[in-house]
């Protein structure tokens, strides 16, 4: 059997029909197959590259946390210098509220975390989340995902859970004092890039508030740098009770995190003890890699770049194209149907350009490269794009 069929046989499938390219190196915006063939990567890993590929800052303290240890025991126990000094560099970097750093392996874990800290705090069950939010795919995040169609065969789920439309005023008039939490994204991703209003969030902010619930901001994907922000609430003037963490933060390592004050967080310490455990939580070698990759995001200017990168993602132009949406270095390229997006995305691919559809939005491409991405290889990524538009339909 060749890779191919192997991958097929022995390695879980999760659709009938995976993108199956076969890469062998990544480094920068590239990836790079078995035939040597590079692409230019849109997807980002759904931004968990946001500074690219094999960065030597990132590789170089992978291999020396490794060196120095790897699993010791598990998370909370030990003083494990790699987590401390991450927590303490998100810590600085967020607002003062968000201090204490409760870090997963994934960030559905995060959204677990964060959903039970939530239910401990104001001793709430009720949880408030939105039409098609994606906020990970374990039982308890299951529960929250915005879509009846994936969350239907695996029911009885999580109860008292309410979907509201995102960006409404129904959603703000349903919130009171019955709820734990909200959960939402900051800006949400897999519906095709969706940006609330300011006004709406902050209305958001304001009524959680009011009524003693608990406003988690989903910013696992939206984080680190992706909207033009290193975090996307900084934008609407907002800060949320709990953040949720993860892709970017491993700088490509396995990683998740809920952060919140430390006087939230501490009621994990007691009745019961240990509310929250995990073994493999915050891997030093993973925090040594995130906090790796965090310090070449900031240092490097690439978040300041981000909005004049934007304005070359907005001027995307084809007669197919029938909406563009974007938030920072990142748009939803939206066509007729999936059947033509799916020629498109054939066509990029074959063109060198890795990109796909969204969970809740087959229709639209998904531009999302790293943040690295110079403005010239933006151009030619640009160029390629629509070139790859014109070919899928003629
Ligand atoms: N939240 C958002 C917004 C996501 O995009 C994802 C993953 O795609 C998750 C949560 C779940 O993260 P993970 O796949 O690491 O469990």
């Amino acid at each position: 059997m060749n890779n191919r069929q192997l991958f097929q046989q022995h390695v879980a499938q999760t659709s009938p029909a995976p993108i199956g390219l076969e890469m062998v190196r990544a480094e920068g915006i590239y990836q790079y197959d078995v035939n040597g063939k590079a692409y230019a990567d849109l997807i980002s890993g759904f931004s968990v590259c946001n500074i690219g590929h094999s960065n030597p800052k990132v590789v170089a303290a992978v291999q020396e946390q490794a060196a120095a240890y790897m699993h010791l025991i598990v998370y909370g126990e030990f003083i494990q210098t790699p987590q401390v000094t991450y927590a303490k560099l998100l810590s600085d970097l967020l607002p003062a509220s968000l201090n204490s750093v409760y870090f997963t392996n994934s960030g559905a874990e995060a959204t677990e975390g964060a959903m039970k800290l939530a239910k401990r705090v104001n001793g709430r069950s009720r949880i408030l989340a939105f039409n098609n939010a994606y906020h990970g795919s374990t039982q308890g995040a299951l529960s929250v995902m915005g879509s009846e169609y994936w969350r239907n065969a695996y029911r009885p789920l999580l109860p008292e859970v309410y979907h509201m439309p995102y960006n409404s005023q129904e959603a703000l008039d349903q919130i009171d004092g019955s709820f734990a939490c909200v959960i939402a994204e900051t800006v949400q991703a897999e519906s095709g890039i969706n940006r609330p209003s300011a006004a709406w969030i902050q209305a958001l902010r304001s009524k959680c508030t009011q009524t003693g619930t608990l406003l988690i901001l989903d910013e696992i994907q939206a984080g680190f740098g992706r909207t033009g922000s290193l975090w996307a609430f900084e934008q609407y003037d907002i800060v949320p009770d709990i953040l949720l963490l993860g892709k970017a933060l491993g700088g490509g390592m396995p990683l998740g995190a809920f952060i919140a004050d430390k006087a939230l967080m501490d009621q994990f310490t007691l009745n019961p003890v240990l509310g929250h455990i995990t073994t493999f939580g915050g891997h030093p070698v993973s925090c040594a890699a995130g906090k790796a990759a965090l310090e070449v995001l900031t240092a490097g200017g690439y978040i300041a770049a981000v909005a004049e990168k934007e304005e070359l993602l907005k001027k995307i132009s084809h007669p197919a194209i029938r909406q563009l949406r974007t938030a920072g270095l990142w748009a939803a390229i939206r066509f007729d149907s999936f059947e033509i997006n799916h020629k498109v995305i054939q066509r990029c691919i074959a063109n060198g350009l890795i990109t796909d559809w969204f969970l809740f939005a087959a229709d639209c491409l998904r531009v999302a490269p790293p943040l690295i991405t110079t403005t010239e290889q933006l151009k030619e990524i640009v160029r390629i794009l629509v070139q790859s538009i014109q070919e899928a339909l003629d």
